[in-house]
């Protein structure tokens, strides 16, 4: 427990650091991006000045993306939270989940369909799935299983207690070495070639499970595999689809 506390103090304090950073830099891109359109307009078409502005372009682009994620890590990115059946969402994914998952690596579903409903801002939320299934599949170099699994828990924890929903990415790769467990969280910490891991997905997991009021779990062996967990609180709201539903029937009703 202290060391869940420890961790998620120094989560807070890199986030705070992080978002600042972010925040002035993006004014910064925007500045270089404002410019560069006026730029363009003077330089008649001569091919090697347009490749270079292009070429700065594409790295303010990236530099936004780059800033946008680690302010969706410092929560200081708007979000729009709702309610949503996890089940139904996980569903509408399927195919988004499974694009670069192929070859060795399968990916399966095992969804508990009475899963409570949760608030969440949709988008951070599928991303978050996303960012877990892409490190699962980057963990089975040699192919292997991705299991998305939702289920209702009980948590009885004092930072996070009560009912909640667990929704699992669960792999059988390579594992997570102990001494690497306490940084995976870090912005920019990978353990991944240059230009194929940035250090942000999990960043982005920890900041999309803290802003929904939940927790996460991670248990990971060597040689057998990896599984984190998002523990998000049981929300008793009607989903917008129930009262669609309910209507419909009450319509057709006698
Ligand atoms: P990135 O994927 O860009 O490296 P992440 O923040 O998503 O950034 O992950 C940080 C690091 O955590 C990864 O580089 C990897 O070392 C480790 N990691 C994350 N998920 C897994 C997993 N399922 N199996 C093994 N290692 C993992």
């Amino acid at each position: 427990m202290q060391a869940q506390l420890a961790e998620s103090q120094k989560l807070d304090a890199l986030g705070q650091l992080t978002g600042g950073v972010a925040h002035d830099f993006n004014n910064l891109l925007m500045i270089i991006s404002g410019s560069l359109h006026t730029l363009r307009k003077g330089l008649d078409n001569d091919p090697r000045r347009l490749r270079a502005l292009a070429a700065i372009e594409v790295a303010a682009k990236r530099g936004a993306a780059l800033t946008s994620q680690l302010l969706t890590f410092a929560r200081r990115q708007s979000v729009n939270p709702e309610p949503i059946s996890v089940a139904e969402r996980i569903d509408a994914i399927r195919e988004v989940l499974g694009t670069g998952v192929g070859g060795a690596v399968t990916l399966q579903f095992d969804i508990d369909r009475g899963a409570w409903p949760i608030i969440v801002d949709v988008t951070e939320f599928e991303t978050a799935l996303v960012n877990l299934v892409i490190n699962a599949r980057d963990a089975m170099p040699s192919g292997g299983v991705i299991t998305v699994s939702v289920r209702n828990d009980t948590l009885n924890e004092a930072v996070h207690a009560g009912d909640c929903v667990a929704i699992s990415v669960e792999d059988t790769g390579v594992g997570i070495a102990p001494d690497l467990m306490s940084r995976i969280f870090d912005p920019f910490f990978t353990t991944k070639p240059v230009g194929k891991g940035t250090g942000l997905g999990l960043s982005q997991v920890h900041g999309f499970a803290h802003q929904a009021g939940g927790t996460i779990r991670v248990a990971s062996e060597i040689g057998k595999g990896t599984k984190i967990t998002i523990l998000l609180p049981r929300k008793d709201v009607t989903l917008p689809a129930e009262e669609t539903r309910a209507a419909a029937t009450g319509g057709s009703g006698t």
